[in-house]
């Protein structure tokens, strides 16, 4: 359980960070919070030579609003989102998802960043940044660019990340009036990492028909992904129970559900067809209790 021998550097510069790891490629791996990569340390899965520490690096973690959009530094740890006032108002959705992520030690050293970098496949962010049509800004030696989170997410640990690019913010809509949110999910009860989770955004309009939403599922395959089909079935239309349960139970179409030791995959499609229903049905309440 010792790492093998490793250099640290902990850069005071975002150019300073991109610059050495351009510098040593492959033999780098950038350190946030250290709460999955330091385990794959451990187990001598990963055998970085070097490690850069992104902590120093000035205004990676700050929570602001500009204009409609809420921007969150990719070093906020999970604590920041789930106590920040900002977001409790603006895009509850992500102080719900903070809440769920394992334990108080986890939730005050892991980062928002670290996680969808990591990408694993129970991880609970993407499915919340994913229902919210989320995007993510890199920084790389070519610059910047940005990417929407349907796009960045391509399998089991893995993303449309380059190497020698850092994951500095992410982007999500700012929501207020008859929107409802919640996230929901079946936790792995030794780490709190989602079998299957749930997260559902929704707009209704004046009349109580959903407007706009965004479902966003985790743990049920490999890629988590946004539940489209589902979408398409609400849009439009009053959420009756019965339109939720249709709804619902197209969740699982399109997906090649995951089977190990915790869940077989009849059990995980089972399970977002209960969760994906339960998440909509606390999204409308919410709604409803925002029509002002
Ligand atoms: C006991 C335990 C319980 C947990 N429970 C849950 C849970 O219930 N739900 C859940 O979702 N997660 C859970 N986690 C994972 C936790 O949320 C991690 O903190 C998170 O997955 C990784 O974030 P980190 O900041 O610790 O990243 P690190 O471990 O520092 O890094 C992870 C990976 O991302 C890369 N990386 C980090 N930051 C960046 C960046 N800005 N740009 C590019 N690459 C970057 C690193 O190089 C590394 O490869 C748990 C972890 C533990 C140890």
């Amino acid at each position: 359980m010792i790492p093998a021998a490793f250099d640290y550097i902990a850069p005071q510069s975002l150019d300073e960070a991109v610059r050495a790891l351009a510098a040593h490629g492959e033999d780098a791996k950038l350190l946030a919070g250290g709460h999955s990569l330091l385990p794959l340390l451990k187990l001598r899965l990963a055998n970085p030579k070097l490690l850069i520490d992104l902590s120093r690096i000035p205004g990676l973690s700050g929570i602001s609003q500009q204009d409609d959009k809420i921007a969150i530094g990719a070093l906020a740890t999970h604590y920041q989102i789930e106590s920040s006032k900002l977001l409790e108002t603006k895009c509850p959705l992500l102080p719900q998802t903070a809440r769920s992520i394992g334990d108080v030690q986890v939730r005050n050293r892991g980062t928002i960043g670290g996680s969808l970098t990591h990408a694993d496949p129970s991880a609970d962010w993407p499915a919340a940044i994913l229902a919210l049509g989320g995007e993510l800004k890199l920084s790389g030696t070519k610059g910047e660019r940005r990417i929407a989170a349907e796009e960045f997410f391509l399998g089991a640990m893995t993303t449309a990340i380059e190497p020698t690019e850092i994951l500095t913010e992410i982007r999500v809509p700012a929501l207020v009036r008859r929107c409802g949110s919640a996230y929901l999910k079946m936790a792995q009860q030794a780490s709190g990492f989602a079998i299957v989770g749930v997260a559902v955004w929704l707009r209704v309009d004046t009349k109580g028909r959903c407007e706009d939403v965004g479902v966003g599922v985790t743990g049920l395959s490999e890629k988590p992904f946004r539940a489209q089909v589902v979408e398409q079935r609400l849009r439009g239309h009053k959420l009756t129970p019965k339109l939720i349960e249709e709804g619902a139970s197209q969740v699982a179409e399109g997906s090649d559900p995951m089977e190990d030791l915790h869940a077989s995959a009849k059990f995980r499609a089972h399970l977002a067809r209960v969760y994906t229903g339960r998440a909509i049905q606390e999204a409308a309440k919410r709604a409803s209790g925002r029509a002002r």
